[in-house]
């Protein structure tokens, strides 16, 4: 029998023909084959609730890789568990924001309505669930989707509705979060058409001059765009933020290497606290692909991708519906391919967002080289984060200096902050760089309750904790967050009220730490789920004297001896918290949790 005639067998009991046919589709869609593995690994674990060991097989074949590579694969990502899934996937949030708006008790409600502990499926086959460590919906918090389609706050209610529909046969679907993000100051660039609901579709967002930038930047010479970049000041805003023009410039002319260049849209916003490039790209999907035009002409792109969390559902059909439009309408110089990913918090991390296009676990890489120099297949990549490159839209049409003129020196134009915890509305709000904390507090309606604020994460539950005193008039830009010892990160800023506990806090963090790390690095590894385990024991009472003091150390073993900043995190963040709350701390010595 021939090895094309095993093939085809194999295929006939395992997939069937439409199955199969889609298959091969994912190992034609992109320059090689294998960066469709882990989509079409996605489409198998739907099909048939998991990936068996035959259709791993199956998927090596025709992918060209190995079984351990596959293997590999399947067993890195949490969008394939180690058991066979419900027909319908619940995940509710555990993560900080979700956790400070009742997430446990809500954990506890769906497992008593479904009667099976996490992972396995009911009797039925109907459901399994699981608790995610963040759905990038601290807004709606505590946040639950079936089937990555999101469904809001996990009230006793919704749940029950939820699955009753499902047993009714009736298909989730993804909630719009439209109301959530409005216009709060007369300097928003992104968000001031956001009253209109439509403002998705071709014809609104044109309305509003949408596409004008572009047909500009289309007339510009490409080192032209990038000094009008530079001009503007403006800054990744995807967490590092680092000078976008500078970025540009590191990618070496076509002339050096006969090889194309990438340009991809990082959509994989997984940082806890932080959700504004899930409303951004659900109210305004044409920013981001006008954005990505600009770039690609800029950096002399060959080949243009949008790289979107596993848990976007609504956002990723959104996106394939605006590329659609603007193909139909002529828009597009350059064709815009969104590719998913399987939901691994670290796919979010530049390097190893590549090695997950390259249909790979996620494992970081160690620079150098840069992606921009060898990034996707070893071609020049240009990586940059979805609000950075819909603010190219702004930079252009207001020319880069005008654009600056809105921000701080050296943090040019505006930045949309998610606000989540204890405030009384969570949401999307723009400002400009620069801006007091207390503005943003006060967009978001002040504290829940009118309680006293205890402390601030300013970026994402990565970035030092601030208390009210270093938050008093603090502007929010990246300079000024540094000079206070931590970061704006991705601008997702978490209010705490005097109610928490900063043990319940940082044992959230190290946990999420340690769930997400990649494994790949022993200090991070094992240093996160040290820490986890030590402040568990902290919470239910049984602290040792000396577990405080270890985890500030934590901080000196672990910072600088890692390939990326996720384990830098892990010693950072305690160091501060422990440091800044040490009450909190030693009170778990003396009495168990109350
Ligand atoms: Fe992986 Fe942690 Fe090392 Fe980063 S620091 S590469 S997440 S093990």
């Amino acid at each position: 029998m021939s090895a094309t005639t095993t093939k085809t067998a194999a295929a006939g009991t395992l997939f069937t023909p439409e199955e199969q046919a889609k298959l091969v589709a994912w190992t034609k869609r992109y320059p090689q084959a294998p960066m469709g593995l882990i989509e079409a690994l996605r489409e198998v674990q739907i099909w048939k609730g998991e990936v068996s060991l035959a259709a791993e097989a199956h998927l090596a074949a025709l992918f060209g890789v190995t079984r351990a590579r596959v293997r590999e694969v399947v067993t890195f990502y949490p969008f394939f568990p180690h058991e066979k899934a419900g027909k319908h996937r619940v995940s509710l949030c555990r993560n900080l924001s979700c956790h400070l708006a009742g997430g446990e008790k809500a954990l506890h409600h769906l497992e008593k309505a479904l009667g099976v502990a996490e992972g396995p499926a009911t009797a039925d086959g109907m459901f399994s669930w699981e608790a995610s460590e963040c759905l990038g919906a601290c807004d709606l918090a505590p946040a639950f989707a079936i089937d990555d389609e999101l469904l809001g706050a996990a009230t006793p209610t919704a749940i029950d509705a939820a699955l009753s529909a499902c047993r009714a046969g009736k298909a989730p679907k993804a909630v719009s979060t439209a109301k959530a993000a409005a216009p709060v100051s007369d300097k928003a660039a992104l968000t001031k058409d956001f009253a209109d609901p439509k403002l998705h579709t071709l014809e609104v967002y044109r309305r509003f001059g949408g596409y004008n930038a572009w047909e500009k930047a289309r007339t510009m010479a490409p080192a032209d765009i990038t000094a009008e970049v530079k001009n503007s000041n403006l800054r990744g805003l995807g967490g590092a933020g680092f000078p976008v023009a500078m970025k540009w410039e590191t990618v070496p002319p076509k002339s050096a290497r006969q090889v194309p260049h990438i340009l991809v849209a990082n959509a994989d916003e997984s940082e806890p606290g932080c959700f504004k490039d899930r409303v951004l790209m659900e109210r305004n999907p044409h920013a981001l692909i006008e954005g990505l035009q600009i770039a690609a002409r800029a950096v002399d792109a060959d080949h243009v991708y949008i790289f979107i969390r596993g848990e976007y559902a609504l956002q990723k059909r959104l996106l394939e519906a605006a590329v659609a439009e603007a193909k139909t309408a002529g828009l597009l110089d350059k064709d815009v391919l969104v590719m998913q990913g399987a939901n691994a918090y670290i796919s979010g991390c530049d390097t190893a967002l590549l090695e997950t296009m390259e249909g790979k676990k996620a494992w970081p890489r160690q620079p150098p080289p840069f992606p921009t120099n060898a990034g996707l297949l070893n071609w020049p990549t240009v990586v940059n984060n979805v609000e950075t490159l819909m603010m190219l839209t702004r930079v252009i049409a207001q020319g880069g200096e005008a654009f600056a003129a809105a921000g701080v020196a050296k943090s040019g134009g505006t930045r949309c902050f998610s606000v989540s915890g204890h405030v009384e509305k969570p949401g999307v709000y723009e400002f400009p760089l620069g801006t007091p904390i207390e503005d943003l507090l006060a967009a978001a309606g002040g504290m829940k309750g009118g309680r006293p604020l205890k402390a601030v994460i300013p970026g994402g539950t990565s970035t030092p904790v601030l208390t009210p005193e270093e938050t008093r008039g603090l502007k929010m830009d990246f300079d000024s967050l540094r000079a206070k010892g931590s970061f704006l990160g991705a601008g997702g800023v978490i209010f705490l009220d005097d109610s928490v506990d900063m043990v319940d806090v940082l044992h959230i963090i190290e946990r999420f730490l340690w769930v997400e790390s990649c494994g790949q690095c022993t200090p991070c590894r094992e240093g996160s789920g040290w820490a986890t385990r030590v402040l568990a024991r902290m919470k239910a009472g049984k602290g040792d004297a000396g577990d405080a003091d270890n985890l500030v150390r934590l901080s000196e073993n672990i910072m600088g001896k890692v390939i990326c900043a996720l384990g830098d995190t892990v010693g950072m963040v305690a160091a501060a918290m422990i440091k800044k709350f040490r009450a909190d701390f030693d009170r778990r010595l003396e009495k168990p949790r109350g």
